[in-house]
């Protein structure tokens, strides 16, 4: 019988199975954090979670410290600005200090995911001129400031409804995870790191991405996430820069699948978009089918004009039935494992 390709993630949640970033924590190692960065990589690149109960630091501390350093000299995305974020010089994103725009139990995710306590940060990464979440992704200023040790007061209360409880009471299922999500949680590292190092309930972690991130950021995610649930958004270098302004879109979120598939579990989105299935939802599924095919890959068909769209004629519209129907018959053509 074929694997499932979320198995582990199945195991944690039956308790057979431990969050990555809980070995992480429970990895005990002898490091003074004061030391240079350069020491403190040397050192994060040859460690292995494996709980060992040496030292008073934990691998899950230092990959927070690390990310911490990072704020002085931003590259957590491809962007790779180099703003001084800890001094208050915006990057391109404009993320500084870290904002919640909202965080609740979210039904409407893959029904493998459901429900997924969302957590929404404020700002991205991308420019995408369609965005679904513009409201969010564009006001990096808006939102809440929560600090990670109530945040994560709050990711263990939304994984301990009882189903007997929520049954009588009428109240939300637990929470099967925690899922991150922007705009792009990949401004907000650090800050996602230092909340895990406060958790401890045995959940899933969820990395939901447009994929932009370096690889030093890859490293750090290395140990601490569970599922990437990545948003596969062009199949061509040109669409990206004109919807999204991103450069070297294919080459990095290429490598970053390839590299979070030798990680961790997957599930791979692919909005698909008015007018683009030949340039970007064939070339994208084509290309899952020869590398990740062992993922599953969830084709979605809710696209609608938001944002700036209607100021670009080929995505100006909703996408027709047609269309979706002929996105789904190239998934079935290769063999995709598409999301129920
Ligand atoms: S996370 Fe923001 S500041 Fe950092 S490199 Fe990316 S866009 Fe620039």
């Amino acid at each position: 019988m074929a694997r499932d390709p979320l198995d582990r993630y199945w195991m944690i949640l039956g308790g057979e199975a431990e969050a990555r970033y809980l070995t992480s924590k429970q990895t005990m190692m002898d490091v003074d954090l004061r030391s240079d960065t350069e020491t403190l990589w040397a050192i994060h690149s040859s460690a292995a979670p494996s709980k060992k109960s040496q030292g008073e630091v934990s691998l899950l501390d230092l990959k927070a410290e690390l990310a911490g350093r990072m704020l002085s000299d931003c590259t957590m995305c491809e962007r790779s600005c180099h703003a001084n974020r800890a001094c208050g010089e915006a990057g391109h994103c404009g993320v500084l200090d870290t904002r919640i725009s909202s965080e609740f139990l979210h039904m409407g995710e893959e029904p493998e995911l459901v429900p997924s306590h969302t957590i929404f940060f404020s700002g991205c990464t991308f420019d995408c001129v369609y965005c679904q979440n513009y409201d969010i992704s564009t006001n990096p200023v808006s939102g809440m400031m929560i600090p990670p040790d109530l945040l994560s007061k709050a990711i263990e209360k939304r994984a301990m409804n009882d189903a007997g409880k929520v049954h009588q009471l009428n109240l939300p299922a637990a929470s099967k995870n925690v899922n991150w999500v922007g705009g792009d949680p990949t401004s907000n590292l650090a800050f996602i790191l230092r909340t895990l190092s406060e958790c401890d309930v045995n959940l899933p972690q969820v990395w939901n991405s447009n994929m932009y991130l370096t690889e030093r950021t890859l490293e750090l995610l290395d140990g601490a996430i569970d599922v990437y649930l990545t948003d596969f958004k062009y199949g061509n270098d040109i669409c990206a820069k004109r919807l999204s302004g991103i450069d070297r879109y294919m080459e990095v979120t290429q490598r970053n699948h390839q590299i979070a598939r030798a990680q961790a579990e997957m599930i791979i989105r692919h909005l698909v978009l008015p007018s683009h299935l030949e340039c970007c939802t064939r070339p994208i599924l084509t290309w899952i089918a020869k590398n990740l095919k062992e993922v599953k890959v969830n084709v979605m068909g809710q696209y609608r004009p938001a944002h700036r769209a209607q100021g670009f004629k080929d995505i100006s519209r909703s996408i027709r039935v047609s269309e979706y129907e002929s996105a789904l018959r190239i998934a079935e053509e290769l063999e995709l494992d598409l999301c129920a």
